[in-house]
């Protein structure tokens, strides 16, 4: 997959840019606007584990970009391009993620160099437990004060390591739990986490379909059903995407791809299918329905009404930027579009739904994993409880009727099943969830609307969460 022309930013200049731009809009105290864009701090780390006979050495990172709020949070992704550059970014990505979504929390993001296929599992759960213990010895991970999770190349399985190497650094801590999100529901964790950033990807283009004056502005109409989609990463963001707007939204995914090349089929590929298939032959080559291109790269260049990069950052760059077509993009990965991609693409009129909006749907997740942790009760268990008393009296006073009535009420089982029972644990975080998503969309497209210098999504997101945190800032006095 390509990245970023040699001529272009880092990752994380890029990142202060696109910070920058909506800051010169804005009216901030001075000083206010230096301390808001720069990473607090970057811890290194290097530590050796002892592997089929020889000690290897491991390079780690975990960056605070704002405490603003405290915890911090942010995920640790496993990777051999991990570098303090793009943990910095990332970092300063996730303190404005979670001012625009309002989930309490600072920006932070950790990192390990490591291509995690290259290991067998008690490989990795011995590196994970070690690269943990670095982090918990300098608090560094703590429910009060660093919250990770997941990111590329960690799932359920690492955090459930790390949630268990805090409590067995930490005995007495009856909010262990709450020391890092993304854990298996059995492990602590929460219904719905998985799939809960491409869930959100899915509620942020829902969303931007109920506002006919911001399609119009992409030059689409109608609604989400039958667009054409291409989406790049089948990972767990992509994946979960590309499924629900093609299983509950009517998109054709008209294109997938991947690292080793690409699938195109005009009348919509089976993500369920292509996403076996990858599991079992580690790429897409050979899927018998599709097209295979071998170079995946100049897929992102095709016909399509919406493309959704969900791999990478900075895969949309200067070098491909002018030959994009598609006239709305949704960033489901951190920083696909470089600062100078960006600009050509505005130019170009083409809308961009931004990252810290797009793929915010795992965090806002997180938090309500960290707060069901903290709050040691299973998430809605009370409130389900009350509902289901309050739809018996209404069971009941039917009852009372048809005996005074003689005629006979009843409800039927369907109306019972859909609005009689207590939301469960899943209901309500994709209903929390949902709703987060329709408020954050609102909160930006109205700066966006409401401000002619405002010209783009993304610097309205910008502009909205550099409020946000600098209210926060002030309020605590600095
Ligand atoms: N790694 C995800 C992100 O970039 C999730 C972070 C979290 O849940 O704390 O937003």
């Amino acid at each position: 997959m390509s990245a970023r022309t040699s001529n272009e930013p880092s990752f994380r200049e890029s990142v202060d840019l696109m910070f920058n731009r909506a800051a010169a809009l804005m009216d901030l105290p001075p000083g206010l606007e230096e301390k808001i864009r720069v990473c607090n701090s970057t811890y290194t780390v290097r530590f050796g584990v002892k592997l089929r006979g020889r000690i290897q050495t491991f390079t780690g990172y975990r960056s605070v970009h704002s405490e603003h709020m405290e915890p911090v949070k942010g995920g640790i992704r496993f990777s051999l391009g991990v570098n303090q550059d793009e943990v910095e970014a990332l970092a300063a990505l996730m303190t404005y993620k979670c001012a625009l979504v309002e989930t309490p929390f600072g920006g932070s993001k950790g990192g390990l160099c490591i291509d995690p296929r290259e290991y067998e599992e008690d490989e990795l759960e011995r590196i994970t437990r070690r690269f943990a213990y670095e982090l918990i010895k300098r608090d560094l991970i703590h429910p009060s004060q660093n919250v990770p999770a997941p990111d590329m190349g960690t799932g359920e399985r690492e955090m459930s390591w790390i949630a268990d190497q805090f409590a067995r650094m930490n005995t007495t801590d009856i909010n262990s739990k709450a020391c890092v999100t993304g854990k298996p529901p059995h492990a602590g964790g929460i219904q719905g986490r998985v799939e809960a950033t491409g869930r959100g990807v899915q509620y942020a283009l829902q969303e931007f379909f109920r506002h006919p004056e911001d399609i119009a502005k992409t030059g689409l109409s109608g609604t989400l059903d039958g667009k054409r989609v291409i989406v790049q990463g089948l990972g767990n963001v992509g994946y979960h995407a590309a499924k629900f707007l093609s299983e509950e939204d009517g998109c054709r995914i008209t294109g997938i791809i991947e690292r080793d090349g690409a699938l195109v089929d005009e009348d919509g590929l089976d993500v369920e299918a292509v996403s076996h298939w990858i599991r079992s032959h580690g790429g897409v080559k050979g899927f018998p329905d599709g097209t295979y291109v071998e170079d995946g790269t100049l897929v992102l260049e095709n016909d399509c009404d919406i493309l959704i990069p969900a791999a990478l950052e900075g895969v949309i760059n200067l070098s491909n930027a002018e030959d994009i077509k598609a006239p709305l993009i949704i960033e489901a990965a951190n920083g696909p579009i470089t600062a100078g991609a960006d600009e050509v693409l505005r130019k170009k009129g083409c809308v961009m739904i931004p990252d810290m909006y797009a793929n915010a749907g795992g965090v806002t997740v997180s938090y309500f994993e960290w707060v069901k942790n903290l709050s040691h009760i299973r998430f809605g268990r009370m409130q389900r409880r009350q509902e289901e008393s309050r739809h018996q009296l209404l069971v009941d006073e039917l009852e009372r009727l048809s005996k005074d009535t003689g005629v006979g009420w009843q409800l039927s089982k369907g109306f019972k099943d859909k609005y009689l029972r207590g939301a469960g644990e899943l209901e309500l975080v994709r209903s929390g969830l949902d709703d987060t998503m329709r408020g954050a969309y609102q909160a930006m497209r109205e700066t966006w609307h409401d401000h002619p210098e405002i010209s783009d999504l993304r610097t309205a997101a910008y502009v909205v969460a550099i409020q946000r945190v600098s209210a926060s800032y002030r309020a605590k006095g600095l």
